[in-house]
This record gives C-alpha cells, structure tokens and sequence, in this order.
C-alpha cells in the first residue's frame, strides 16, 4: 500500500463516521476502519438530549451544550430524528425538587431563543415557547377525560394520550411535555454507511480490524503513523482514535496513561397490544442505581417499545461500571460482560431482564403489564473520560501530535469533535486551511428517504432487531 491517506479513523461508531463524512466532505482524503460488517454498530441511542432532560443531576451548563450540540446532530441528520416530545416526571418517592426542574427548562427556553438569533434554522425543536410546557393536578385531572388523539399535536395532546395509561397518583405536579425528541440509531447508521460508500475521498473499511499501530513520526518517511490490519499497512498522516470503549487500547501501546471509566448498560426491547393514540418517550426519574432508579420508555413504530431502566438488574449491571487502574489506559470488563459484548446473550436473561423491564414501566402504567419480550435487548459499553460517573458531555483529546482521540459520552457530541479534529489538523498543515465551516454535508444531503428507509430496515434486521426499529414513529 504505496498511498498515504492524510488521515486514518479507526472506530466506524458515531464519532469515527461523522469525523470522515466531515473530512470527505472537505477533500481531505481519508481512510475509515471498523471491525464489524456496518457502522454505528455499537452501543444503541434512542435520545436526542436537546436539554439534558433526562439527567436531574447534571449542571445547567452540561444541558445547554448537550442542547446546542443536539440541534446540530438533528440539522445533519434530520431523517433520523423522531419529533415526537418527551413526558418528564418525578415519582413522589423521589427526592428531586420539581421547582429546580421547572427553573431549568425556563432557562433551556432562553437559551434555545439565543441559538435561534444566532441561526435561525437552530429552530428545529420547534417554538421556544412551546419548549416545554408544565401540568398541575387540576390541569391533569382535566385533559385525562379528554379522548385521545390518534396522532398528536399539541402538547395537551401528547400529555391526553399519556394520561389514559399513567397512574398519576404515583407523581409529583407539575409534570412536563418537553421537545426532546428520539433519535433513531438504524437510520443514522443508514445514512452515514451510504454516503461514506459515495464519497470519492474516504475509504470505507469494515470488516477490518486495525490490529496495532505503529508511530514513525521520527523516522525519515513522508508519513506519521502506520495502521496494520490483517492484511495491509496504511500509512496516515494523521490518527483519530474513535474506538469507543476500546480507546484505550492503542492508547496502552503508546504508553499514553489516561484517566477513563468505561461503562456498559442495556435497553430492552418490548411489544404492547396496538393503542389508540400515540404516546410521547416517558420518563420516571429516580436516582441512578437504586431500586427505583429512572424508568424510561421509548415508543418505536408498530407497537414496539424500548425501556431502559436505571437499576442493576435492568440497564445497569454489577460491576458494569469500571475505572482504568494505575497505569492501565484501557478497563477491562469481567467475563460474564465479555460474553454478552462478544458472544451475545443467553435467552434466560433475555427473556429476565426484559420482564423486570416490563415491571418497573409497569408501575407507572399498569396496563404495561402485558407487555412481551420483542426482541433482543440493545447494548454495548461505552466510554466516560476522567472519574466523573455523572459526565455526560465528553469530548476529544490530543495526547500526541497528529494523534487524536475522541471520547464522547452522548452521540450528541460527534459533530463538535469531529471539528475540533478538524481544527487541529489543520492547525499542524496537514491540510491547508479550508474555507469557513457549514453544517451542510453534501454527502449526506445525496442519500435519499428511499435508500435510508430499506437500508435501515435491512441493517436492524440483520442486526437481529424487528425491522419496525427502524421506522421513525412520526413519520409524517
Ligand atoms: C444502553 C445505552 C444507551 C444509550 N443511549 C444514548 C442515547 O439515547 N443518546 C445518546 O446520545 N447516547 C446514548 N448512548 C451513548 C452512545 O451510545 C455513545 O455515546 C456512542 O455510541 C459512542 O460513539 P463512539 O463512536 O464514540 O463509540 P462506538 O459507537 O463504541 O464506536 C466505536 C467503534 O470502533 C470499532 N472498533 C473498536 N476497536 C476497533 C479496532 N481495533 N479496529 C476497527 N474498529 C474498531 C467498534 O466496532 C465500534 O464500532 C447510550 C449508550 C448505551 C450503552
């Protein structure tokens, strides 16, 4: 292999892709690596965070860049964003303070306004001032006679079809109906793989493990860094480590010690009796890795729905959450989460997990209880910089010259880091300064509905997964 590519991505999940649809965008020539058959084939993301909604705990600031990132994801990604709202609440037998949640969905509405003065095409969250909108008891009780709404519009509506299932006595007032939409992880994965096979300018590699990488910036050659596959050498001038989890492994034969936590969690797939009228994501806040830790519920097309929950037997997981020791850059899992990540799941704890999924959504809505196991539960490990559990907006590092790598907590960040790299590489002149930035990509902008819609049906049935995951449920 005589040519020398000005990068090299190892990692085709959500960072690594973007990263080369960005570069490939720009003419810089590129080659992308990814071990399995498809990209963005590792952990799941069902959540746009336009706000952060989902995290009581986090700061104001984490919320406003994981809204303003989000906004960018869904402007680059539009056809895999599901504009359907989210219903936020607080059990009463939970600790957060519903004022602190109110004051902070006023300021995501002001800050919301100001993204949209510096562009107005930021406005794809709708209004501002139908961001969110707050429920009393009285208010409650009133649109919970009202007959439900096929397909909803308004947030009376969405917060009317939910009533006709939600045991509200269990909350605390007021509830909300916010714009944090789904995000559908088939199809972005769709889009991403048929633009990066169109692209003149970046080498699309899956099935290709990068076994090692070897450092020759001191060496008299024309490149920095060789990336060994089985078969082949590349030589790059610049490497982006986007292995997810698995950073740490190149890191480890650099020598580069690095602070990291890794962390691996489920959501489970479930299938409910046809109901009338939509209803919006649920959420049932409780303190991470208690009994009652969050309940989320998800709704997919064709009576589909995904549940997260946040408690060890549900989406988290004994010893699921591990912290790089002294001198190690890369955690390792125990075997029993080995397994489940290399070999897949046995059905007993399919079928286990998922029904404790059911239970706990069950609690909130009785009639849930039918609910059945609708395929195999969606998971993966994923990476959190430093030895703050509750980060959720991580971004990028650049331990070496001409070495890069990312560490994204939430999906939402891939574009940011993909132009932080971008900005370093040409900052060292590997590439010539290119002209301003635009959120467009062409590349993307080239696939149409069409060849997403059987592409991601193809890719989540491959995957195991009912083709209706793929399906967004506004799909208007
Ligand atoms: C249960 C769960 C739910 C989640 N929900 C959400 C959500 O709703 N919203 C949200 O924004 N985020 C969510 N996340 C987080 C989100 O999944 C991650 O932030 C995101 O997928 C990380 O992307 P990445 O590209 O950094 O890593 P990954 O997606 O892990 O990609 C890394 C890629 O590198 C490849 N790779 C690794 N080593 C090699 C090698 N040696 N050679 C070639 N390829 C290699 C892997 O196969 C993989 O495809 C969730 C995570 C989990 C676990």
């Amino acid at each position: 292999m005589n040519k020398i590519y000005n990068v090299g991505v190892i990692g085709g999940g959500v960072s690594g892709v973007i990263t080369a649809l960005e570069l490939a965008k720009n003419g810089v020539e590129t080659v992308l690596f990814e071990q399995k058959n498809s990209v963005v084939n590792g952990p799941p993301f069902c959540h746009l965070h336009a706000g952060g909604n989902l995290y009581p705990d986090i700061s104001d600031e984490q919320c406003r860049i994981l809204m303003k990132q989000s906004i960018e994801m869904a402007r680059l990604f539009p056809q895999s964003i599901d504009k359907r709202p989210t219903f936020i609440s607080i059990p009463k037998t939970q600790k957060y303070d519903v004022n602190k949640i109110q004051s902070r969905l006023e300021m995501l509405v002001e800050y919301y306004k100001s993204l949209i003065d510096e562009d107005p095409e930021n406005e794809i969250l709708g209004a501002p001032e139908d961001y969110f909108k707050s429920f009393s008891k009285a208010e409650i009780k009133a649109l919970a006679e009202k007959p439900e709404v096929k397909i909803p519009s308004t947030a009376d509506e969405w917060m009317t079809n939910s009533l006709k299932f939600i045991d509200y006595e269990k909350l605390k007032t007021p509830v909300s109906i916010v714009q944090e939409y789904g995000w559908n992880l088939f199809r972005l994965a769709a889009q991403a793989q048929l633009a990066l096979n169109k692209s003149e300018n970046c080498l699309l590699k899956t099935n290709t493990e990068v076994k090692s990488i070897k450092d020759v910036r001191n060496q008299k050659v024309d490149y920095n860094w060789e990336i060994h596959t089985e078969n082949d050498v590349f030589k790059v001038n610049y490497l982006v480590n986007s292995c997810g989890f698995k950073t740490g492994q190149f890191d480890e034969s650099l020598h580069i010690k690095n602070e990291r936590l890794i962390e691996f969690k489920a959501a489970y797939v479930s299938k409910w009796q046809p109901i009338l009228g939509l209803i919006p994501e649920l959420i049932f806040h409780g303190e991470r890795g208690t009994p009652n830790g969050m309940v989320q519920l998800t709704p997919y097309s064709d009576d589909y729905y995904q549940i997260h929950g946040m408690t060890q037997n549900i989406t988290l997981f004994k010893d699921g959450l591990i912290h790089a020791k002294k001198n190690e850059a890369q955690p390792k899992f125990k075997a029993d989460i080995n397994q489940k990540l290399d070999k897949g799941w046995d059905e007993k704890d399919i079928e286990q997990r998922t029904k404790s999924a059911i239970t706990s959504v069950a609690h909130y809505l009785p009639d849930f209880a039918s609910a059945t196991v609708g395929g195999p539960p969606l998971f993966g490990a994923q990476q959190i910089p430093g030895d703050d559990a509750t980060l959720r907006v991580g971004e990028v590092s650049f331990p070496y010259k001409s070495y890069a790598r990312s560490e994204i907590v939430k999906a939402s960040s891939a574009l940011t880091v993909a132009n932080q790299i971008i900005d370093k590489i040409q900052e060292e002149g590997i590439i010539p300064l290119l002209k301003k930035k635009s959120l467009n990509n062409f590349l993307l902008e080239a696939v149409s509905k069409n060849e997403i819609d059987e592409f991601s049906m193809e890719l989540a049935i491959e995957r195991g997964y009912p083709g209706a995951l793929s399906k967004l449920v506004m799909n208007l």
